[in-house]
């Protein structure tokens, strides 16, 4: 009898909220976002992303084993700006969590607050012509200082899911801007003698990167964002690569090398692969090493 009370005792205890896990798992679509939840909540959150730094953000297959990381998941972080439009949707219905729909507080849109580039001016957005930009430029956490303001919004939600840990992610906050403003020095100082220097691109994945930099965009591979290059459009990248004296193409980890490979042929430019984000290199390990290893590759192969 002693024993059955003891085991009663137990288990009653055992769904107590004091027994309650105390971590919030939070889950990302990309894994810079994972990066930067994981400076944010440190031991008060278990963060995962779907997607890999090798992938194509762009385009992330909505498999069954998401659904079930989704959940479980107490924060479903997005970078917004229909990047997520092929795969977010599935995803959170294939969850049943009702704690991640979209407008729920277990829901976060990264990019608020974010000053956008490339938005459309009119309503002239149009789907059929292939393009993965129609809501404006989504890869904006490759400017330093819009990871900040990622940071505060990833800082405040999780404030309010957990607001008894709020303390501790404000400090964690403070810390994150604090190594993200003494980087800053370093990356200016290494970008600083290119300054106005023009190069190409593949994907537009580099605006903000170029916006916070100097760099200078003067075409692209891609005719538009998402449509692989065509021989009519390269033929017109290096018409443009001539004239402009361009001495790098610089491109994401995930393309095919062979337009690039193929346009640097005909102009003499040099093809830089680059990570585009968290683990699309095994020297980006997180956010800031991300950044250092983009600066270190493109200021190193402009220099020569
Ligand atoms: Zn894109």
């Amino acid at each position: 009898m002693k024993r059955l009370l003891l085991v009663a005792v137990l288990s009653a205890l055992s769904i107590m909220p004091v027994f309650a896990k105390d971590k919030l798992n939070v889950l990302t679509t990309t894994t810079d976002l994972r990066s930067i939840a994981e400076s944010i909540g440190g031991d008060k959150v278990k963060a995962d992303a779907l997607g890999y730094g090798t992938q194509d953000p762009h385009f992330i297959e909505a498999k069954p084993s998401f659904m079930l990381k989704a959940k479980k998941a107490d924060l479903f972080i997005r970078v917004g700006l229909e990047l997520e439009i092929g795969y977010e949707e599935l995803i959170i219905d294939g969850s049943r969590n009702p704690k991640i729909r979209i407008g729920q507080p277990g829901h976060l849109d990264a990019s608020d607050g974010v000053p956008l580039l490339e938005v459309p001016t009119t309503q002239q957005v149009d789907r059929s012509m292939g393009d993965v930009h129609p809501m404006g430029n989504p890869h904006y956490w490759l400017d330093p200082l819009n990871a900040k303001i990622v940071a505060a919004n990833i800082a405040k939600r999780l404030s309010e899911l957990s607001p008894e840990n709020a303390g501790y992610f404000r400090e964690n906050l403070a810390a994150f801007n604090a190594k993200i403003d003494g980087k800053m020095a370093g990356w200016n100082a290494a970008m600083a003698p290119f300054r106005g220097q023009k190069v190409a691109i593949y994907h537009r994945s580099w605006p903000y990167f170029f916006n916070r930099f100097g760099l200078v965009d003067a075409c692209e591979l891609e005719p538009k964002p998402g449509i692989p290059p065509s021989p009519a459009h390269l033929s017109e990248v290096i018409e443009i690569m001539k004239r402009n004296d361009l001495p790098i193409v610089l491109m994401e980890v995930f393309y095919d090398e062979t337009p690039a490979d193929f346009v640097a042929q005909k102009t003499g430019a040099k093809v830089v692969v680059v990570p585009n984000s968290v683990g699309g290199d095994p020297a980006a390990k997180d956010y800031c090493s991300l950044i250092d290893t983009i600066v270190e590759r493109v200021s190193g192969a402009l220099k020569k």
